[in-house]
Parts: C-alpha cells; sequence; structure tokens
C-alpha cells in the first residue's frame, strides 16, 4: 500500500503548487512506498514566509518554554517510535537495530539542546567606565534557518539542526532527501504539532529546485546542509553573493591505522563495524584500512570471515545484519570501486559482487593489494567495502591519512601512548577516536576539516552555530564626550 504524504507548512498539509509527486522506494525491495510532494520555489517561499512571521514571536519565547516544547517532541516521539522505526527502515534500508539507535540518538539530541538552550546568552564584558557604562556581547537567533538533510542518517542529521536551531530561538524550514521524505513529515507533522504554526515546517523536493530555493531565499540568513562535497560546493557558490551564514557538513574518506600493538582480533571486529555499519554508508565509515606489512595477512583473513558471516536481508527482518544501499545509484558506484581496484591489481577476499535478489543490495567486500592511488582509495564510496593496505611506520602512515583531501575522522587501534599522541596531533581530522570507532558524544563537538568542510555540530558549538553576536556598548549618560568635535 502506498501513501501520499503532503508537506507540513505553518502545522497544516499541503501539496506542491505544480501538482508535481516524487515516488519513495523501499530500497530493499525496489516497491514504491509513497509518494512526497515535489515542490519548489514557491512551496520554499510559502514556507519561509511563515518561519518569517513566527520568529516575531518565537524569539522572545523564554527559553525554558522552549526547552519544554522539545521535551514534549520527545514524549510524543516515543508514543509513535515503533511506526516511526519501520517507516525509516523501509524508506531507508538499515538494520532495524540501527534505526533504532538512530532515534535514541536523535531523542538524546532534543533533550541536550533542550537543556543546553536554558543557560547563557552571551556575558557581560568590562566597560571602560565602569560605574556608568554596561557592556553586553549578545548572542542572538539568526532568523530562519535552512536545514538540508541528507538521507543516511534522517532522523539523528535533523536533530543535530533542528534542535540547536530551535533551542537558540531561531524558526527552522527543513528541506528533506527525496529519499528520506516521508518519515521526516511523519516525525515532524506527529511529534512536533504542539509548536505554534511557522516554526518548523518542511518542503519536500528535488535538491536543485526545493533545496536551491530556500539556500537563495533572501529571508534565509543560515542554511545548514549535511551531504556530499560537491552539493556543498553547488550551495557555497550560490550563497557567496548573499553573504548567507553557512554550516556545511560534508562527505568523508576516513583511515583506520591498526598499530602494531593492536589486539589482532579486536581490531577486525572494530573494522568490521566501523567499515559496514549502515552498509558503509556513514559519513565517518572506515574507508581506508592501514595494518603493519606483517600482519597484513592474519589480518585481513579475520576480517573476511567475520564479514562473510555478516547476513543481507530486509532492514525489518530478524538478523539482518546489511540492509541495502539506500538507490540504485550509490549501488553502482560501489561496483564501480571495486572494479576499477580490481582491475589495477586489487584482490577480492569476500564479497565483490551484486547479489542475485531485488533490492539494491551490494555483497560486504574485502580487498586486499590496494594502493593509495585507487579510487576505492581516495573517493568516497559510501558502500560496503575494507580495502586493506599495508604500512610500515607512524609517520609514513600518517602522511598517508593526511593524503586525503577530506578530514572528518580517523581511528588509532593501540595502547601505546606515544604511538596514540603523536597520532591524533598529526591527523587532520575534526575527529579522533581510539580504539572505540563511530562513537559520539553530545557534548563533543562533531565536524570535519579540510573539503569536509568546517561546520560544527553537536557541544556548545552545536549550538553556537545558529547564534550571531551583537556587541552593545551602553552609557547611561547623555552627556558630550570631551575627545568629540571641536579639537581645539
Ligand atoms: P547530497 O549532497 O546528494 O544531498 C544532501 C541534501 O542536499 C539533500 O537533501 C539534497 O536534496 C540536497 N541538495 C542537493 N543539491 C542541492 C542544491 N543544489 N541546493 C540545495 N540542496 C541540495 O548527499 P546525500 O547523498 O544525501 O548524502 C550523502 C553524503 O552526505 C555523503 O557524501 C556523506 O559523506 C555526507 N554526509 C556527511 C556527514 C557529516 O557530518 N559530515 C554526515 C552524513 C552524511
Amino acid at each position: 500500500m502506498t501513501t501520499d504524504r503532503p508537506m507540513w507548512i505553518a502545522n497544516e498539509h499541503v501539496t506542491a503548487r505544480s501538482g508535481a509527486w516524487i515516488d519513495s522506494e523501499d530500497p530493499a525491495t525496489e516497491e514504491v512506498i509513497g509518494r512526497v510532494p515535489a515542490g519548489g520555489s514557491a512551496d520554499v517561499d510559502r514556507a519561509v514566509r511563515a518561519a518569517r512571521d513566527a520568529w516575531d514571536e518565537w524569539r522572545y519565547t523564554a527559553a525554558n518554554d522552549r526547552a519544554e516544547l522539545l521535551h514534549e517532541a520527545v514524549a510524543k516521539s516515543y508514543e509513535h517510535l515503533d511506526e516511526l522505526i519501520d517507516l525509516l527502515t523501509r524508506e531507508q534500508g538499515k538494520a532495524r537495530p540501527e534505526q533504532e539507535e538512530e532515534a535514541e540518538w536523535a531523542l538524546t539530541s532534543l533533550r541536550y539542546y533542550a537543556e543546553l538552550g536554558r543557560n547563557g546568552l552571551g556575558r557581560v564584558i568590562p566597560s571602560g567606565e565602569p560605574r556608568t557604562q554596561l557592556n553586553l556581547v549578545l548572542k542572538e537567533p539568526y532568523g530562519v534557518v535552512g536545514a538540508i538533510v541528507p538521507w543516511n542518517y534522517p532522523l539523528l542529521l535533523l536533530s543535530w539542526k533542528l534542535a540547536p536551531a530551535l533551542a537558540a530561538g531561531n524558526t527552522v524550514v527543513i528541506k528533506p532527501s527525496e529519499l528520506t521524505s516521508m518519515v521526516t513529515l511523519a516525525w515532524i507533522e506527529r511529534c512536533f504539532d504542539h509548536f505554534p504554526p511557522g516554526v518548523i515546517n518542511v518542503v519536500t523536493g528535488t535538491g536543485a529546485d526545493a533545496g536551491e530555493a530556500l539556500v537563495t531565499h533572501p529571508d534565509v540568513r543560515v542554511i545548514a546542509m549535511t551531504g556530499s562535497v560537491a552539493t556543498g560546493q553547488r550551495i557555497a557558490s550560490v550563497a557567496a553573493p548573499m553573504m548567507k551564514h553557512l554550516h556545511l557538513e560534508l562527505g568523508g574518506k576516513d583511515a583506520f591505522v591498526v598499530a602494531p600493538d593492536a589486539d589482532l582480533e579486536a581490531a577486525a571486529d572494530a573494522v568490521t563495524y566501523s567499515a559496514l555499519l549502515n552498509a558503509g554508508q556513514v559519513c565517518t565509515s572506515s574507508e581506508r584500512i592501514f595494518v603493519p606489512s606483517g600482519i597484513r595477512d592474519a589480518f585481513a583473513e579475520a576480517v573476511a570471515t567475520k564479514v562473510s558471516a555478516l547476513r543481507l536481508g530486509h532492514g525489518l527482518d530478524e538478523g539482518t545484519d546489511m540492509g541495502p544501499l539506500a538507490a540504485d545509484a550509490f549501488r553502482d558506484k560501489v561496483e564501480r570501486h571495486v572494479a576499477e581496484a580490481v582491475a589495477d591489481g586489487a584482490r577480492v577476499l569476500t564479497g565483490g559482487a551484486v547479489p542475485d535478489r531485488r533490492g539494491y543490495f551490494y555483497e560486504p567486500t574485502v580487498l586486499v593489494d590496494v594502493d593509495d592511488h585507487m579510487t576505492i582509495m581516495t573517493d568516497e564510496t559510501f558502500g560496503p567495502t575494507i580495502p586493506i593496505a599495508t604500512y610500515d611506520g607512524l609517520d609514513e602512515v600518517i602522511a598517508r591519512v593526511n593524503a586525503s583531501e577530506m578530514g572528518l575522522g580517523a581511528t588509532l587501534r593501540s595502547s601505546d601512548p606515544l604511538v596514540i599522541k603523536r597520532f591524533y596531533e598529526g591527523v587532520k581530522a575534526g575527529t579522533v577516536w581510539i580504539n572505540d570507532p563511530l562513537t559520539d558524544n553530545y557534548a563533543g563537538p562533531f565536524g570535519g576539516m579540510k573539503m569536509t568542510g568546517g561546520g560544527r555540530e553537536l557541544g556548545p558549538e552545536g549550538l553556537e552555530t545558529f547564534l550571531e553576536t551583537k556587541h552593545v556598548h551602553w552609557d547611561f549618560s547623555q552627556d558630550p564626550k570631551e575627545w568629540w568635535f571641536p579639537y581645539s
């Protein structure tokens, strides 16, 4: 059964002005499960106007009241959790336990920013004339925030934008990915409908139409976007003439380094998890594995054994470890990266093929004899591949980790403090995990360096993103100053 799910503007259901719709598919079955409106600039304008009107009140709503509204959204989310997780799984594809984790993390983000938003908004600084002057550094909401979200963690990555933007006193227009609009709409209309109309709006549609209309709308001062480097570059180029505040969280090509002292079996478990979570469709997936030459064979064998035991299936099926890729184009890219690596001399230890079944599945794949110049080691694969390269010295491997143009995350397995310190100081990445890959911390800022973009989500930095700074210099007296004109 398919469902038509309209957009959500000012707490009302709205179809696109054009009347056009976009299909939403279950990537494990290739069945159309519903449709969302193909919104365009007229729809974006309607949503932005609603958000602009709502901001006049929302910016003066007490922070404590905003916090309570966010907590109420958490409570409502728990009432609808099963239904939301099922829809998330059907639309996005990963295994249900991973969807449950995503939902829990998203709700934690709402709670965290509800509380952080109750704290101070700025500071008082010393004045030149302390008896008669007051100097305030104010942190103020921008107004309307545009939140552009990818499909790989649609609720989580939305929550990292929505919760701090609201807690800071902004109103929001959300543009979800075309692939995961249904679950986004379901979450917002069911669990945030107690917010005043216009404070949260969702416009669906393609990036080129709805997304770009949001980026270029003159009343949207901030664009918070997670997605690919190419989309980030496009957004930056159209937003630059309008001097928008951009918060970009872009692609990754994370390295995973196994130090000579690492426990081999445990390192193999860690790599299997950090490379194959969400079928490798995580911005911080380990996509380049470096192991000392001497242990390569034993390590690769251990990883291949673990990987070949994983069960592919529909995310809702009991016992599924790994779901499909989210769309056929993403599977094609994985297939191409593996084929090019093999043509250049890489060897497949397990996987390396499209299984004979419906859905956009690709077998989890372990490769050895890769070198750093293969596309599988340079370009973001965003799929279930584990290319294992070798190294011989710490400085050498740090240089190779840093050779990527991206700088999102990096992982090291070691217990040697000298190796660990040299690694985290030497690596150009926004997050460095020692032994425990891909674990986020709500108080710890998350984001990248270099081509990944400099945006930071989570932590106080994630709230600061949605606040602009104003300095107020207040002299209580109206007397003229002696240093004013005339000088004589
Ligand atoms: P994408 O860039 O294709 O799309 C992201 C969003 O941008 C979608 O909502 C899309 O509709 C929209 N969009 C596309 N073109 C646009 C335009 N011209 N103007 C405005 N909006 C536009 O990315 P994706 O395929 O959805 O997600 C995968 C990518 O996201 C990967 O590269 C991954 O590494 C990255 N990612 C990064 C992080 C991070 O925190 N750094 C987290 C998750 C995913």
